[in-house]
């Protein structure tokens, strides 16, 4: 069975004084029977880690595809794994948009990962655009194949699917949008990887407390990648116990 996971991607957003959510996820009985993740900005990864004290996974939002060297202002996996970090985000769309990153680089980036010991949380997902072009499948289905080098296995990678029209908007993909994804990428993970049958496959997009339970119910979906929602304990512990309920369901 894929691990049932919960991350938070705090993006860039997090001071000192946002150490007290991540202490009072660590300490809720909602992170029971689930892996619970928070991605807070670099500069917060060692405190969370603390934070944490060992009950939550904590790790970055992106990393460079190289270990060391001269790059000014990036952050290598190596890096992160020595502040404490377990896992770290590639090939988000805001990276994908902003930085014009490419599935390629993102293919290293997870390469890096994986050197360094760390687990890859690739994202991938099409723009209104694009689904309204009828483009969707293609856009994910290349994203993953080209955004995951071929050593990949259910414990060093996990697969978001994220609509771009879905993150931050508050629109949330519709349980019939979300599996028709899922099953694809399912079935596309299980043809390429030996251990395609149990890679955690989170969604993620303005998912809330509220709409929590109605997409965990969905098939394929093994938990979810939350931005805006996991800024607060008081916010993201309803999903939590969402996913934890779905777990036993
Ligand atoms: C994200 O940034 O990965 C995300 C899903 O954001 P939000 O939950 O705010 O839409």
């Amino acid at each position: 069975m894929p691990l049932k996971i919960a991350a938070g991607n705090w993006k860039m957003n997090g001071l000192c004084e946002n150490l007290e959510d991540i202490v009072e996820i660590a300490s809720s009985d909602a992170i029971d029977g689930i892996e619970v993740l928070i991605c807070p900005p670099a500069t917060r990864v060692r405190a969370a880690v603390d934070g944490a004290n060992g009950k939550l996974r904590i790790g970055g939002q992106d990393c460079h595809g190289g270990s060391f060297g001269a790059h000014t202002g990036d952050i290598s996996a190596p890096m992160l794994a020595d502040a404490g970090a377990s896992h770290v985000i590639v090939g988000h769309s805001e990276r994908r948009a902003d930085h014009g990153e490419t599935s390629i680089e993102i293919a290293n980036k997870v390469t890096a990962a994986w050197n360094a010991g760390l687990c890859a949380i690739v994202c991938v997902g099409e723009t209104l655009a694009q689904r309204e072009a009828g483009e969707t499948m293609q856009v994910v289905l290349t994203q993953l194949k080209d955004s995951i080098p071929d050593k990949a296995t259910a414990s060093n990678t996990v697969v978001a699917y994220e609509p771009v029209w879905a993150i931050g908007t508050g629109k949330v993909a519709t349980p019939t949008q979300i599996a028709e994804v899922h099953t694809a990428l399912r079935e596309a993970l299980v043809a390429r990887f030996s251990e395609g049958a149990e890679f955690s496959l989170l969604y993620g997009g303005s998912v809330k407390g509220a709409t929590a339970a109605d997409i965990f119910a969905t098939a394929d979906v093994d938990g979810a990648l939350v931005g805006g929602a996991s800024l607060k304990a008081a916010d993201f512990t309803p999903i939590l116990r969402a996913l934890a309920a779905s777990s036993t369901s």
